[in-house]
């Protein structure tokens, strides 16, 4: 009745942005401290006994999850990443890739990813906004030429890039492609509105995007996100936990979860959301 169950663990809630509709309650004044990894690994094994439909798809979400490696902390991230890996997970990162701005920081990230990707052998995907309300494109951009020009991150880097169907978006979906241009890369309309970015060699990668339909958000908090509550059978559900033990599933409803199993809080989430749907 619910469809599937995706996982997305919020490790931090600090982000350098602090965008005036962020749902995820984040932004630079939070704790600058991620999730600690056992509790990385608890949840995820948490997950995989649910007595539900799972996906395989495993999201490292913020505030922006990038945040040890500008602490310094190369370390971390792909940590995380081996121990979805472990569960048998696909990985996905939702970042704001402003660190995309700067060479070094790019590099760093770029590499260190790319280098996980193929320990664990599984490539992973990288997914950033793309719309009015990030100031990011030039950061995306050189994320984007930097994999497209390179062997080593095209072999182990996903892009994929999310939205909404506001004129706002589609704005900052053409600045990105004419961004693109400008970097010598062509890119092609592909199916499904995705896009195929390529470079003079005609060597290139196959970004994917995601235009959300129907959504709308109208500022700082958390409880303005309703747009998956009449459609939960054919969406796939995502329960996301933060570094403080607050769950929410789809957006929708928060709980939390300290010292009760991830199955009770759900368990409880689904009730809260049957209430408001009936
Ligand atoms: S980049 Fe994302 S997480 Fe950061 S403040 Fe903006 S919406 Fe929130």
């Amino acid at each position: 009745m619910y469809g599937i169950f995706a996982l997305s663990l919020k490790v931090t809630n600090w982000c350098n942005l602090n965008c005036a509709h962020c749902r995820e309650n984040s932004g630079r004044d939070a704790a600058i401290k991620p999730m600690p990894l056992e509790k990385v690994e608890d949840y995820i094994s948490q997950f995989q006994e649910l007595p539900i439909n799972l996906s395989n798809r495993i999201t490292i979400d913020g505030g922006e999850p990038m945040l040890p490696y500008f602490m310094g902390d190369e370390n971390y991230i792909p940590t995380v990443l081996c121990l979805v890996s472990k569960a048998g997970a696909i990985p996905t990162i939702k970042t704001n890739g402003t660190w995309g701005n700067t060479y070094t920081n790019r590099s760093t990230v770029l590499k260190s990813l790319a280098k996980n990707a193929y320990f664990v052998g599984r490539p992973l995907t990288i997914n950033v906004p793309v719309d009015e309300f990030h100031n990011n494109i030039s950061g995306v951009s050189n994320i984007i030429a930097d994999v497209v020009f390179s062997d080593y991150l095209r072999g182990a880097l996903n892009i994929s890039v999310s939205g909404f169907d506001t004129i706002g978006s589609v704005v900052a979906y053409a600045r990105l492609r004419s961004d693109l241009r400008d970097k010598e890369i062509n890119t092609v309309d592909s199916w499904n509105d995705n896009f195929v970015a390529y470079n003079d060699d005609g060597v290139g990668i196959h970004v994917e995007t995601d235009y959300m339909s129907g959504v709308v958000r109208c500022g700082r908090a958390i409880k303005n996100h309703v747009y998956t509550e009449n459609n939960l059978s054919t969406y796939v559900n995502k329960i996301q936990i933060d570094n403080d033990d607050n769950v929410a599933l789809n957006y929708v409803a928060r709980d939390n979860i300290k010292k009760q199993p991830l199955k009770t809080v759900i368990d409880s989430l689904i009730k809260s959301i049957d209430a408001r749907t009936k």
